[in-house]
């Protein structure tokens, strides 16, 4: 992952007390807050002073993690965020492979004189740390912050609080331990953890079975009213407005996971979901096999993310959007349709 000199110079930059900030990327997710968190529970083991810093909030399915209430938020205390990351000695950057995923952090951070260490696993990242620790394979940033506290020998010190946090995002970017990013190390990881006193089930719990009415109601309104199937180009989407959004009060993270159901019908291999919010239409992008979502997301609306699951968006209107997509497809056809 890097070069033995530089896991010595963190092991040196990590040896006395320091000002470290963690932060992570725009609309945090359930891996970007059990990186950030699992990360700030280790580092107080350290007896580093450490702030996690995220950009806006997170959805409350993830209220229950261990620290979260630390967290210093951008929208709501942009000052007090800007001025720990400027004197913040170490700066980590988490689950994010660009600076302006950070948004509302970005100048700040850009301008930031601290080292920066950036653990993350989206491709191609950006060359903006003086350590980046880039792993496009890895399941989660999770499992590399794993992967990181054993480069320094101490997994040892995990504690429950750290691997709880660590549990969470694997969990939550692997599907469940679905997706083909698992591997056999992700199970021993898992393991490892579990060992240390992660309460695995009721993490799922917490995560997974914590919908309000509201939010079972507009999956099943999206399931039923909502999807519309491309046979042709064994395509799915869902697209929403912001009326229907009003319509089912919605609330943060109403709509993560969304996008995974439709890749649970037989034959589809690609499944969008489109969402209109207050300024832009927020696009999440999932495939299965070969048909990479992360080179379309680049490639057709400002965006990115992995092979597999990626993210764009577009400042059309919804159904301008919708059109857009809709005309990309045939391009696509055979990549679409020649699947191993
Ligand atoms: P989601 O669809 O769950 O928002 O995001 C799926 C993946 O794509 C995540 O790994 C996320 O970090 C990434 N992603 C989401 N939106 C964007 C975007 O606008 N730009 C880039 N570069 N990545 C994104
Ligand atoms: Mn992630």
């Amino acid at each position: 992952m890097i070069g033995d000199k530089a896991v010595q110079e963190i092991k040196t930059l990590l040896s006395k007390k320091k000002k470290i900030v963690i932060t992570t990327h725009y609309n945090p997710d359930g891996d970007a807050m059990g990186s950030s968190l699992g990360l700030y529970h280790f580092l107080k083991l350290l007896k580093h002073q450490v702030h996690v810093i995220t950009p806006n909030s997170w959805p409350s399915f993830l209220n229950w993690m261990p620290g979260v209430e630390l967290c210093i938020t951008g929208t709501e205390q942009l000052k007090k965020a800007e001025q720990h990351i400027e004197k913040a000695d170490i700066l980590f950057c988490l689950d994010y492979n660009a600076l302006h995923r950070t948004e509302i952090l970005a100048k700040a951070l850009e301008q930031a004189k601290g080292t920066k260490i950036l653990i993350d696993h989206h491709i191609q990242p950006e060359n903006f740390a003086q350590y980046t620790l880039s792993n496009t394979k890895a399941s989660s940033t999770c499992e590399m912050i794993f992967d990181f506290i054993q480069l320094l020998d101490k997994t040892l010190l995990i504690n429950p609080d750290c691997a709880t946090c660590l549990y969470t995002g694997i969990t939550t970017d692997t599907g469940s331990f679905k997706f083909p990013s698992t591997t056999a190390q992700t199970h021993r990881v898992i393991s490892f953890l579990i060992d240390k006193g992660v309460e695995n089930s009721k993490i799922h719990q917490h995560v997974f079975d914590t919908y309000t009415l509201d939010r079972m109601r507009l999956l099943g309104f999206c399931l039923s009213e909502k999807l519309t199937v491309l046979n042709e180009y064994q395509t799915a989407f869902i697209a929403l407005s912001a009326q229907e959004l009003v319509h089912f009060n919605h609330q943060k993270g109403d709509t993560e996971g969304l996008v995974n159901y439709a890749l649970s019908i037989l034959g589809i291999r690609f499944s969008v979901l489109f969402v209109e919010r207050e300024s832009e239409i927020k696009i999440s992008f999932r495939s299965k096999g070969q048909f990479d979502v992360n080179n379309f997301a680049r490639a057709h609306f400002a965006g990115g993310g992995h092979k597999n699951a990626a993210g764009g968006c577009s400042l059309l209107t919804l159904d301008e959007t919708i059109m857009q997509f809709v005309e990309l497809l045939p391009q696509y056809k055979n990549t679409l349709n020649n699947e191993s």
